[in-house]
């Protein structure tokens, strides 16, 4: 297998919360490097990168799993629209 370079690493820290498979086309897009969602996993765990697809709320800063359509997490997303609700009533 071939060695992984410096810069599929820097990918890597850059696509990893998007999840593997994102990773994987980012490499093909950005080096023309193929790898298989497999060794990027693997790769990821080993360099310290973490895979976990999640999203941070532009609202409170924290990190959750995933977003709600509105981009905010769950609980800001909850305040909003009862701020919304009171502002219609
Ligand atoms: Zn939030």
């Amino acid at each position: 297998m071939r060695r992984w370079t410096p810069e599929e690493d820097e990918v890597l820290r850059q696509c990893g919360r998007m999840g593997a498979a994102a990773c994987r086309r980012a490499l093909r897009a950005e080096l023309g490097a193929k790898r298989s969602v497999k060794a990027v996993q693997h790769r990821a765990s080993r360099i310290g990168v973490s895979l976990f697809e999640h999203a941070t709320c532009p609202m409170c800063g924290r990190t959750v799993r995933r977003a709600k359509p509105s981009g905010l997490c769950a609980r800001c997303d909850g305040l909003v629209r009862a701020e919304a609700r009171k502002r219609r009533m």
